[in-house]
């Protein structure tokens, strides 16, 4: 977008969240925000900035945008849906391959929805790994359109498979009938349809890179074992014409460890060795879950420069077991948090992922040590900004770096006394302070309002679309009660194979 003359904002006299200052008592400073971009930060700026907007700040708290590194706007309608289900079971309950072709009013409202959730809780981009069965460029284009109009910022990648779920997870084919096996599916599965899903995303991508700011293009496999290695490969060569960052789910549920052993003999059972194999080892490589990751491949993967994104909400909730988050951090693996599906985890909020992190290393390890709350902090900011190359443009409030940014109210309960905003922040905070969001040095929330989102329109258009969405849950839900205890079998027994580690905390053994 060309601007004739800059834009000028003041932050005036807020207190500065800075990763490498005081992260108890940040300093009390202003803010000059230029364009789309932090110009400087120091003290009595407001008063030299002729002309400039200034918001004052004072009692407030002025931090990053959060960078949510692992989400997916298909089920976002479906929140509260479901629990007490295993992630393979809930694949067949949730996501689109069980699902009839979603009308473009649905499409709309869910990724308003999420992304007017998000705004609320501070969170300035979203890494969506978008499934759209059966593909219709209408919909990605539609999809694109509604970022833009929002401003939020976001990484967007088109997530696909190319192999059927049937003979990737274990005991499937084993333990569900004949008559049930046509129906199941996995993330992405395009059940048998002959298709070019990876064309898909070419082409999505050579028609849409450019098409505004804040859309940053990534490459979405859903999962090692669900793709074949040739579609792999030609992700890899794809990432490197053109430095795309590449996200996929990874080691997500004890299922995919076993899957990986059966699977992947000619890796030695292990899926970073597979994912060398094809050439996607690298950089540019973020791997969603990452729980039941063996203490070699953890070593491979940081010394590739790969990273990972954790999800506990999500990894709880679907019995995934716990990350060993205490070795990604001795081993300085690149950190980033995600929520993941809002029919999971159920909330766009970075705020309780990076408490859950916190938490959780302290019981996956009886010593005391990190990851602390300031940590968690830079994790949920710079360290998703990481994942799509983007940590010296996003992720900090430092001159040079582009204006995303919450203004929180320090006032509010979380903050009295303020002690530590690091650690209020992480372990008080639920969002509920966040009075104003600011991407791309424009108000995406002003006091509470959401600036580009008519919140009114939206809730009548959920009254609109919700009948038909949970009329088709309702089919799902009563097709899959049938294969319920078949797909529970498969999963018992994915639990009998010994893969020499676990991931679940306090799990008794006679
Ligand atoms: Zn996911």
């Amino acid at each position: 977008m060309a601007r004739a003359t800059l834009k000028r904002t003041v932050i005036a006299g807020g207190q500065v969240y800075d990763h490498d200052g005081d992260t108890d008592q940040p300093a009390v400073a202003d803010i000059l925000i230029e364009g789309d971009k932090i110009a400087r930060i120091g003290k009595g700026l407001a008063r030299r900035a002729a002309g400039a907007r200034i918001v004052d700040a004072a009692g407030k708290l002025v931090i990053p945008g959060f960078v949510n590194a692992h989400y997916h706007s298909h089920d976002v309608l479906l929140r509260g849906s479901f629990e007490n289900l295993p992630t393979e079971i809930w694949f067949m309950y949730a996501l689109p391959p069980s699902y009839p072709k979603r009308s473009k009013r649905e499409v709309r409202a869910r990724t308003l929805l999420a992304a007017a959730e998000a705004i609320r809780n501070g969170i300035t981009t979203l890494q969506d790994m978008l499934t759209i069965l059966p593909f219709d460029p209408e919909h990605l284009d539609l999809v694109l359109d509604t970022y833009a109009e929002v401003g939020l910022r976001v990484v967007f990648a088109l997530q696909f498979a190319d192999l059927r779920a049937l003979d990737r997870v274990p005991y499937w084919r084993e333990c569900v009938p004949k008559k049930f096996q046509d129906k199941l599916v996995a993330a992405a599965d395009t059940s048998g349809v002959k298709v070019d899903p990876m064309g898909n995303v070419e082409a999505a991508y050579r028609a849409n890179k450019d098409r505004h700011p804040r859309l940053h293009w990534a490459l979405g496999p859903t999962n090692p074992a669900m793709c074949s290695p040739a579609s792999l490969a030609r992700v890899a060569a794809f990432s490197d014409e053109h430095g795309l960052p590449v996200y996929t789910h990874f080691y997500q549920s004890r299922a995919e460890a076993v899957a990986a052993r059966r699977l992947m003999t000619k890796s030695e059972g292990s899926l970073a060795a597979f994912l060398k194999s094809v050439g996607l080892l690298n950089r540019r490589l973020t791997l969603a879950h990452s729980i039941w990751v063996a203490p070699d491949e953890i070593n491979e993967i940081t010394n590739a420069g790969a990273g990972v994104v954790l999800n506990i909400a999500s990894n709880m909730k679907s019995k995934g077991g716990i990350p060993p988050i205490r070795e990604y951090v001795a081993a300085g693996t690149r950190i980033a948090l995600g929520s993941d599906n809002s029919a999971c985890s159920d909330a766009q909020n970075m705020f309780q992922q990076m408490k859950l992190l916190a938490s959780m290393a302290a019981v996956s390890d009886p010593e005391p040590g990190p990851p602390s709350a300031a940590d968690a902090l830079r994790y949920a900011t710079l360290g998703g900004a990481a994942t799509a190359g983007l940590d010296h443009t996003i992720g900090a409030l430092k001159p040079g770096m582009k204006a995303d940014l919450s203004i929180l109210d320090l006032s509010a309960s979380s903050f009295l006394p303020l002690n530590s905003a690091a650690r209020q922040l992480v372990f008080t905070e639920g969002g509920g302070s966040v009075e104003s969001v600011m991407v791309d040095g424009e108000f995406v929330m002003w006091k509470r309002k959401l600036t580009t989102i008519d919140e009114a329109a939206l809730k009548a258009e959920l009254k609109a679309v919700m009948p038909v969405l949970r009329r088709d849950a309702a089919q799902v839900a009563a097709r899959n009660a049938k294969i319920l205890p078949h797909l529970l079998e498969a999963h018992r027994r994915s639990w009998s194979d010994d893969l020499g580690m676990d991931r679940y905390v306090g799990r008794y053994r006679s």
